[in-house]
């Protein structure tokens, strides 16, 4: 086969929301550039079997949702049907369209896109191998390869009743019966879809409460509606074997004190995603990775090898595209001689469930764990007008406080439209904002971000929709 050399200031390795982002900053730098990826179309995980296909999944579950819910609000509907045909060819439409966008910026920037698997021959040189085999000799390189899904051990692997999150995404049928192995986020995201399209859902999640790691005050709204959708949700459980009975899964299922065996029409494991840091040739470098096999990197996305920087999920926790991206225009600006560098005050993560969650910056448990003072400040969304409109007022706001100043650390939201609303969180956190700020903030009435400025108001005295009492103090 020929053999195409190109010379490159630097080769990104993975065309994700990370990969292509470095591609485009270097670019836009005035670097040449030249982007490497396996799989044909510029997207990644993100664009092709993760935040978009599941968030357009996630849009119709909440139509579906809202639409079985209009009745309690004066509409008569019937129970809507779903064409399983038309929804994914309008997911792939939104596929579609996102892909050639991106293509299309790399070609105005004059960045080379070059489809095959990259594998590292020394600090300065990358082979590429797909249709056409490729070298490419390089000045810097960004590793964006990405993660993928954790597999369970004793799992019949190629069985297709067994999805993982990329399968999932496909909806080739509507189960009458999903199993969910793991109430994390993809877990809760997918199960989300499933339920809401029909599915009788149940999740098995192996510690004592979903989302781990996440605020209580957060997971409890999520987890009484999750509870009231999903057939069953089993916490401190396992899943023993995994057999197939020819219509279905039949699963053993570890409960605290019992075992019991169950049948699934499918099982979805959702327990992780793990680093791609392997076959990369990084043997052939000064790349090295931690025990969890992320790339050891520094706080301007350089690894141990000074030519070669890596971003995003590779790189290390939290795995998500709004991180890779960020890091990305740190590793290119670096690469181009500017000063930069990655260290955020606060990384906004947000659960797509109904109702979402999303936080940013301390949590209280951090707070507690550090033995940090905190003020804490939760104002509930049955005193938003706006939520009560929507006849969603389970939400809630929760502000975490220095307890002088009133300076922002941290910002919690359970509630319809949580991941739109923490950006004023992120944004307040940046800005060193104090509560007084966002109180002084005009936030447009009726609109859920009053529930912002209200939740701080707490902190000068009594907001306005809510009235506390004020303790007696004790003479
Ligand atoms: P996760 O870490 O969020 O959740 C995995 C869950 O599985 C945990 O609750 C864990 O306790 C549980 N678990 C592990 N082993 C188990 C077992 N044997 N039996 C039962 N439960 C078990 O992982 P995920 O949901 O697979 O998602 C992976 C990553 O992808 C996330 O951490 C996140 O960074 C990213 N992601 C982000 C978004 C988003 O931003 N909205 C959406 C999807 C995924």
């Amino acid at each position: 086969m020929e053999l195409a050399k190109h010379g490159a200031d630097v080769v990104v390795v993975g065309a994700g929301p990370g990969g292509y982002a470095a591609a485009f900053r270097a670019a836009d730098l005035g670097l040449q550039v030249v982007m490497v990826d396996a799989r044909g179309r510029p997207g990644g995980v993100c664009l092709h079997d993760g935040c978009i296909p599941s968030k357009t999944l996630l849009h119709v579950s909440d139509l579906l949702t809202r639409i079985r819910e209009a009745d309690r609000l004066g509409i008569e509907v019937g129970e809507p049907r779903v064409n399983l045909d038309r929804l994914r060819s309008w997911k792939r439409s939104v596929i579609d369209r996102l892909a050639s966008g991106v293509a299309h910026l790399a070609r105005q920037r004059g960045v080379r896109m070059i489809w095959g698997r990259a594998r590292f021959l020394s600090s300065g040189r990358l082979a590429a191998s797909g249709e056409i085999s490729a070298e490419i000799d390089f000045s810097h390189a960004v590793l964006a390869t990405g993660s993928r899904p954790v597999a369970l051990p004793g799992m019949p692997l190629d069985n297709p009743r067994l999805l993982d999150s990329t399968t999932a995404l496909d909806l080739e049928t509507i189960p009458e019966s999903l199993l969910v192995i793991g109430g994390g986020y993809i877990g809760l995201e997918l199960g989300t879809v499933y339920a809401a399209l029909g599915s009788r859902v149940t999740v098995v999640e192996m510690l004592d409460g979903l989302l781990p790691g996440v605020d209580r005050d957060l997971v409890r709204p999520l987890e009484k509606r999750i509870r009231s959708l999903f057939e069953a949700v089993h916490l401190r459980s396992r899943v023993g074997s995994v057999r197939e009975t020819g219509d279905g899964l039949e699963v053993e299922l570890e409960f605290p004190g019992e075992t019991v065996t169950r049948r699934f029409d499918q099982v979805l494991v959702a327990v992780g995603r793990r680093p791609n840091s392997e076959g990369l040739g990084l043997e052939n470098t000064g790349v090295t990775v931690d025990a969890q096999g992320f790339i050891r990197t520094d706080t301007q996305c350089r690894t141990d090898d000074p030519a070669i920087f890596a971003i995003g999920d590779v790189a290390g926790q939290p795995m998500l595209a709004h991180k890779a991206t960020r890091e990305a225009k740190v590793a290119a600006e670096v690469i181009a001689g500017e000063e930069s560098s990655f260290e955020p005050e606060a990384i906004p993560a947000v659960v797509f469930t109904d109702p979402e969650v999303a936080w940013c910056g301390l949590t209280e448990a951090e707070a507690k764990a550090a033995g940090q003072e905190v003020r804490v400040m939760r104002f509930p969304w049955a005193a938003s007008g706006r939520a009560l409109t929507m006849r969603r007022s389970e939400g809630m706001t929760k502000l975490i406080l220095e307890p002088d100043s009133g300076q922002v650390l941290g910002v919690g939201i359970v509630g319809v439209h949580a991941g739109e609303l923490i950006a004023e969180g992120v944004a307040a956190i940046e800005m060193a904002a104090l509560a007084e700020d966002l109180t002084l903030f005009i936030h447009a009435h009726p609109t859920l971000s009053e529930t912002l400025g209200e939740a701080a108001e707490f902190f000068l005295g009594q907001p306005t929709h809510l009235f506390r009492r004020p303790r007696r103090r004790r003479s």
